[in-house]
């Protein structure tokens, strides 16, 4: 039975849902201002394990994932790039399903957009300026009082004096507690806004997610999930708001995905140490590159965080092709799992207990070797069988293994490119021309910058 490790109760509990046979899962989705960060393409290849898991578990499953599609990053990037907010929304809700299905994402079930759903936020507002939980205050915005909710805190384990204690008092004089959060925000001048019977303004961000759910799920969801970073306040938002205007349970179980890092801190947009997962497929083989990511991504348990490099993508690389190898080297036979054969009996075992693809992996990998020694294509077939409840291990073998630089690999490049910049350092001109050519020759453009020399793949 599939255990799952629920944020709120700090504890591995069997998975039961509201409905048998039935999931219900909803996942805090993108901003769509910007390409999207290896870090947020950690949450949401988690969150597509998790779905396919379900489903490989039988369920059949409901699987939404949010768009924010206006915001203030929104706003402030639509007005620097001098383009309407919909044309640049449109634009990266394209590009980001680029990226997912290059990281061999599926689509989930839905993906409603916060401005399809300022109706049903306004009717919560609503209900809840009606039960005494919101006010609308003097400055026009509509904030949630949180001291009228008594389970405020119960998801991060905080209580609303250990809050005040330890807050940066920044002085609004229009909340009633400086904890209480906006509903709704009163219009700037020049801004997008619907019109409300709270005048003019636009939703804040709590308040999407939790009417989104609705839509989708009814009051009641099966798991919700998102980035560890989203536990407080953002779903302890959600949790007041929702069970506030509901009156019942709002989440059955919280999932949280850990953090990706570089050099030991959040990799984020506010600290400046972003990598787009465009920037890294640009760097590595166009066949290769995105499972590449997606099994680096995938090898770490989900509540692990895990540090990227150059090393440890490097590293995943050829993990992943020395399971390709195997496959091409035995050809697969088609097959059905058994579950009770002893390699798919562990693999299960492992992704029932809270999604163990650390040990699914090793699995993996064992298999592998059997699969060399055994030469036998069911049990190669097995391999890919299981690789993909990963959603690994589809391609190609032969064509795979090649890639599509014929074997020169991303590392073989960057020697050359520090060749290079070696040359030039020396004053060798001619040799680092020649040396510039003959990467060119490989395809690959290098572009001289004030951080040193990169490349790309033409
Ligand atoms: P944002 O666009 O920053 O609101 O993030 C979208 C999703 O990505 C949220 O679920 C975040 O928790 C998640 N996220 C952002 N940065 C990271 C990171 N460095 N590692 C893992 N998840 C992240
Ligand atoms: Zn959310």
């Amino acid at each position: 039975m599939l255990k799952i490790f629920n944020s709120q109760v700090r504890e591995k509990q069997s998975f039961v849902p509201l409905e048998p046979g039935k999931v219900r899962m909803y996942v805090c989705g993108l901003t769509v201002y910007d390409y999207f960060h290896l870090g947020n393409a950690r949450t949401l290849t988690v969150f597509d394990m998790v779905y396919r898991w379900l489903q490989r578990s039988g369920y059949a499953v409901k699987y939404v994932r949010n768009i924010t599609d206006v915001d203030d990053k929104i706003i402030d990037r639509a007005n620097r790039n001098g383009e309407p907010i919909e044309a640049l929304t449109e634009r990266m809700v394209a590009a980001m399903h680029e990226d997912c299905d290059r990281l061999g994402m599926l689509r989930p079930s839905a993906e409603p957009r916060a401005t399809g759903h300022i109706e049903g936020m306004l009717s919560m507002i609503d209900t809840l300026v009606g039960k005494g939980m919101a006010y609308a205050a003097d400055n026009g915005d509509v904030y949630f009082a949180v001291r009228e909710f008594p389970g405020y805190g119960k998801l991060s384990g905080k209580s609303i004096d250990d809050l005040r204690a330890g807050e940066r008092v920044a002085v609004n004089t229009s909340k009633r507690d400086p904890l209480d959060f906006v509903l709704w925000k009163a219009a700037k001048p020049q801004e997008p806004h619907w019109t409300s019977r709270y005048g003019n303004g636009r939703p804040g961000w709590n308040i999407e997610c939790s009417a989104m759910c609705k839509a989708e799920h009814g009051d009641t969801l099966d798991i919700h999930g998102g980035g560890w970073d989203l536990q407080f306040p953002h779903h302890e938002g959600e949790i007041a708001q929702s069970e506030g205007a509901s009156g019942k349970a709002f989440v059955r179980y919280w999932m949280h995905a850990a953090f990706l890092n570089m050099d030991s801190e959040k990799m984020s947009k506010s600290l400046g140490n972003v990598f787009t997962v465009r920037e890294i497929l640009a760097k590595l083989d166009p066949v290769q590159g995105g499972e590449v990511v997606r099994y680096f991504l995938l090898r770490g348990h989900y509540r692990s965080e895990i540090n990227y490099t150059w090393d440890t993508l490097h590293d995943a690389r050829a993990s992943l092709l020395a399971l390709y190898t195997a496959l091409r080297d035995v050809p697969a036979a088609p097959i059905d799992i058994d579950w009770e054969q002893p390699f798919a009996a562990r693999f299960k075992a492992a992704m029932d207990d809270d999604f163990g693809t650390p040990l699914a992996v090793a699995v993996l990998h064992e298999l592998r070797g059997e699969v060399n020694r055994s030469r036998s294509g069911e049990l190669s077939g097995l391999l890919r069988a299981l690789g993909g409840c990963l959603g690994l291990l589809q391609a190609d073998p032969a064509a795979f293994v090649q890639g599509a630089a014929q074997g020169d690999d991303a590392a073989d490049i960057d020697a050359l490119v520090a060749a290079r910049n070696a040359a030039k350092k020396a004053r060798d001109f001619a040799e680092a021309d020649r040396l510039r050519d003959a990467l060119k020759a490989r395809g690959v453009v290098l572009e001289d910058g004030p951080q040193g020399t990169t490349w790309r793949r033409a």
